[in-house]
């Protein structure tokens, strides 16, 4: 039988899930014609990635860096067009001949790009947290409106989605589902003696034990903020609230997150920490295909361990559960202070424990509204940005 061919946009295609998402493409080149690649302005990597892939559009959001990758396509064989700028973004990911989005943007830069996919019906394969984050509400109704399919990449969710009931997962109480567990693997800093978080480099943040990642996101999981961005994420996706997901901390990240049922029964989904297995699943569900990934040695891992949130050490786990319980664009405020505090970390402007005291410090001010339109979305995000540059500020000085 002939699969039927889906052409995909990649936003962010030289990231960290953008490079793996064209890898497991690389495995099944006929089936997944890439439509258009995105990318903030590495010209270098997005050159050989055209190249590669001739895509019909390449996007840089950089008008010198779209420039540069223009002159230097000239000289090739490749009748790829180059664009820049955010419409173009939103252009290449709502096209008609699009089926499929792998939304791979880091931060808020990815939402007005990943909700013009959403509200123009496409598959859209979801790594960027941060946009379902901000905009929940909005997000997934305009999903159900325009009827997109809306497929979670983030390893977690991903693994819930694979061990959920088959059918109707609309109700999860209805369906049989007593409780999500959520793992987390305390990322680099698990066990350091807490006297020694204040002095941190963004070199061990970064250094995580056992996912390669981007920088924002590996930051984010060496606070936990990411199991905190991840709690949110799945109360959207799964419909439900955060007292019916637990947190469990697994280090050795083979189980990716568990189901429990009314049974008693646990169901986990496991593998090799590659996320190439996420995204894989998502091209090809309800079918599986190839991703690349090696056979998990059970033998060669020996041992699984579970243990309870340090919530002492992980504060910001309890920052993301307030901005919950606030609502509205409570979220959305979480998800700006902490994007502005982890830059400024990265910028060695503030020490890495200060990233929870930013965040705390925006949380404390911050009066939330309702979520009702992407205006109030949007101003919202500008809002905790400004209140976390003075939090930034105060502690530099
Ligand atoms: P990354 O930093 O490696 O890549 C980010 C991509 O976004 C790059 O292609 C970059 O050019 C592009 N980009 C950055 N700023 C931009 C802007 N302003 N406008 C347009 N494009 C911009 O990040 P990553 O690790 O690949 O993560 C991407 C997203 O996936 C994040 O939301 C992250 O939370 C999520 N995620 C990543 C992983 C992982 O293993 N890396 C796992 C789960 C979820
Ligand atoms: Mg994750």
């Amino acid at each position: 039988m002939i699969e039927s061919v889906k052409q995909i946009s990649i936003l962010g295609s030289t990231g960290s899930i953008g490079i793996s998402t064209l890898d497991v493409i690389s495995r099944h080149k006929n089936q997944y014609p890439v439509f258009a690649l995105t990318a903030n302005n590495n010209v270098e990597l997005m050159l050989k990635q055209v190249l590669e892939f001739q895509p019909k559009f390449a996007v840089l959001l950089d008008v010198s860096a779209a420039e540069l990758l223009r002159q230097r396509l000239s000289k090739k064989q490749v009748s790829t067009e180059v664009l820049s700028g955010k419409d173009a973004l939103e252009y290449v990911a709502s096209h008609e001949k699009v089926d499929y989005v792998m939304a791979a943007i880091v931060g808020a830069a990815g939402l007005l790009p990943t909700l013009a996919a959403v509200s123009t019906g496409k598959r859209v394969l979801l790594a960027n947290k941060e946009a379902l984050v901000m905009s929940g509400d909005l997000f997934m109704q305009q999903a159900k409106l325009s009827g997109a399919q809306v497929l979670p990449i983030d390893s977690e969710h991903n693994a819930i989605f694979q061990c959920m009931p088959e059918n109707d997962t609309s109700d999860l109480q209805t369906s049989g589902v007593r409780r999500i567990l959520l793992t987390g693997s305390g990322g680099p800093f698990r066990s350091l003696p807490l006297g020694s978080l204040e002095s941190v480099t963004p070199e061990q943040a970064c250094a995580h034990p056992n996912w390669s990642m981007g920088q924002k996101i590996s930051v984010d999981s060496a606070t936990m903020m990411n199991k905190g961005l991840e709690l949110i994420e799945a109360c959207w996706l799964f419909n439900t609230t955060q007292d019916f997901i637990d947190i469990v901390i697994h280090k050795q990240s083979v189980i990716h997150s568990m189901v429990e049922y009314n049974d008693g029964s646990v169901l986990a989904q496991m593998g090799n920490p590659d996320m190439r297995t996420p995204i894989a699943y998502g091209l090809g569900w309800p079918k599986r295909i190839d991703s690349g990934v090696s056979s998990l040695d059970l033998i060669q891992v020996s041992q699984l361990d579970f243990e309870p949130l340090d919530r002492e050490r992980f504060p910001c786990v309890g920052l993301a559960e307030h901005a919950i319980k606030q609502g509205g664009t409570g979220t959305t405020a979480l998800n700006a202070a902490n994007e502005v505090a982890v830059s400024a970390f990265l910028n060695r402007q503030i020490p890495f424990t200060a990233i929870a005291s930013v965040v705390a410090g925006v949380m404390d001010r911050y009066q939330r509204v309702d979520a009702d339109s992407i205006d109030i979305i949007l101003e919202q995000d500008l809002l905790a940005r400004r209140l976390a540059d003075e939090q930034v500020k105060c502690r530099a000085c």
